[in-house]
């Protein structure tokens, strides 16, 4: 499972604003945002491109256009702040969820919502960006294939090492994009060092 992690000053710039424990979720939001064009623009990347006949103001000559279909796929609720990111530079992507809510005593996924658009030709950008033990990464993974994802890349903000591993183990053939690759979980399970719960630290619930 191939992990590319940012190498970009504006990228360690955003993240230490969302690092911050003092961010309130106003700027958090937007830099959430911000950094979430970064990280999409990596994910999509490799995508193939057509070439198409355009006229400029000057003369005939030709273009370049995706050629794959984008999928996002918001694992609820963090998902939801890299959505705007994909929505603004996609704005033809179709967009799926996925709800699962983490045990807090055993961090094993729950589900309790899905809906997912056509996903068999598209490029599928799963949104979950704390990749912390895997569970909810690997659980959305499992759910986009059994609904046909063939191709598919996770937008992550920060990873762990335990989340890495249990991706490569789990799902060897799909890329992960993150922001950063942390040291490690916390008995919580909490990425250390972090940003702490990016749902709560998003919509300022506690
Ligand atoms: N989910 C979060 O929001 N933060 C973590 O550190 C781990 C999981």
């Amino acid at each position: 499972m191939p992990i590319t992690v940012l190498d970009h000053p504006l990228a360690a710039d955003l993240l230490t604003v969302l690092r911050n424990q003092d961010t309130a979720p106003p700027l958090f939001r937007t830099t959430a945002e911000r950094l979430g064009y970064l990280l999409v623009a990596e994910a999509i990347s490799d995508l193939s491109t057509e070439d198409v006949a355009i006229t400029t103001p000057l003369e005939d000559s030709t273009g370049t256009r995706l050629q794959r279909p984008v999928v996002a796929v918001a694992v609820l609720r963090a998902g939801l702040g890299l959505l705007h990111s994909v929505l603004t530079l996609i704005p033809d992507a179709a967009v799926g969820f996925a709800g699962v809510q983490r045990n807090e005593e055993t961090a094993e996924p729950m589900e309790y919502y899905t809906k997912f658009p056509e996903l068999d030709s598209a490029r599928v950008l799963i949104l979950e960006p704390m990749l912390a033990t895997g569970g909810s990464l690997s659980w959305a993974i499992d759910k986009v294939k059994e609904n046909g994802a063939r191709d598919i890349t996770a937008v992550c903000v920060v990873a762990a090492p335990e989340g890495v591993a249990k991706m490569e183990e789990d799902h060897p053939d799909v890329r992960v994009v993150a922001a950063a690759l942390d040291r490690e979980l916390n008995p919580s399970f909490y990425i250390a060092p972090g940003l702490g719960d990016m749902g709560d630290r998003l919509f300022g619930t506690v």
